[in-house]
């Protein structure tokens, strides 16, 4: 299926196939070759016609009843992610939340890749993040071009965030993953996922007390 034939897909579906692809890899390392839906839907939590709608979306990938080939629709997931592509990263903002990542990812991730740190503090320029270089933010737009960087994930302040957009706006740069507590505004042809932290304490701070009160 072709990128122009996905576009219809909505967005809901799209996240949840992170959690399909996660799940499945789980049972693919279990050495677990076939599934069905229901089983599926039973370790997920997630009712089987959804699961079944949800892959209709991209054909099916496979008979029900025989269920699925876990490893194909492993990789066929992952293929609709783009995970079969390698991605290099850049990080602006090298604070503690920034080096936190680029040593979780580096690690973690071996599709995405961080290459290089940007900051305007001069006193980190001298340093690394693990084996990452960190420069000047003059330097970020040519480094960008040069290097081929598809990502560059924000971890700076709001204020900073907003301008740097601008910058990043000027470059063949993909995407932005954005950690600011800020919603970016961008060309169309830049995608961007934001990661708010603190939204997502404060859902966590919500259900506590609904909960407390509950009882
Ligand atoms: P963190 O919040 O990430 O734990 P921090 O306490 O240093 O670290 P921030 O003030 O959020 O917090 O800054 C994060 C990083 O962003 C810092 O290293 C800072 O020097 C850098 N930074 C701030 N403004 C800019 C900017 N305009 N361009 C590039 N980097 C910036």
């Amino acid at each position: 299926m072709t990128a122009v034939e996905e576009r219809g897909i909505s967005q809901a579906v799209i996240g949840r196939l992170p959690r399909y692809y996660r799940y499945l890899g789980d049972l693919k390392s279990e050495g677990v070759e076939r599934i069905s839906s229901q089983e599926l839907s039973r370790i997920m939590n997630v009712t089987a016609s959804q699961i079944r709608q949800d892959f209709n979306n991209f054909g099916g990938f496979g008979q029900q009843g025989y269920g699925y080939n876990t490893s194909y629709l492993y990789e066929e997931i992952g293929k609709i992610l783009g995970l079969n592509k390698q991605h290099d990263m850049i990080l602006i903002g090298a604070g503690n939340l920034g080096q936190a990542l680029v040593n979780y990812m580096n690690l973690k991730n071996r599709g995405f890749s961080f290459k290089g740190a940007f900051d305007v503090n001069p006193s980190l320029f001298d340093k690394r993040i693990g084996n990452v270089p960190i420069y000047p933010m003059d330097r970020m737009p040519s480094y960008i071009s040069e290097n081929h960087i598809d990502i560059a994930v924000l971890t700076v302040p709001k204020a900073a965030a907003i301008e740097i957009t601008g910058v990043l706006a000027k470059t063949p740069i993909k995407a932005i993953w954005n950690f600011a507590h800020v919603d970016l505004k961008v060309p169309d042809r830049i995608q961007v996922e934001s990661v708010h932290l603190q939204d997502s304490l404060m859902k966590l701070s919500y259900n506590i007390r609904r909960h407390e009160e509950g009882k």
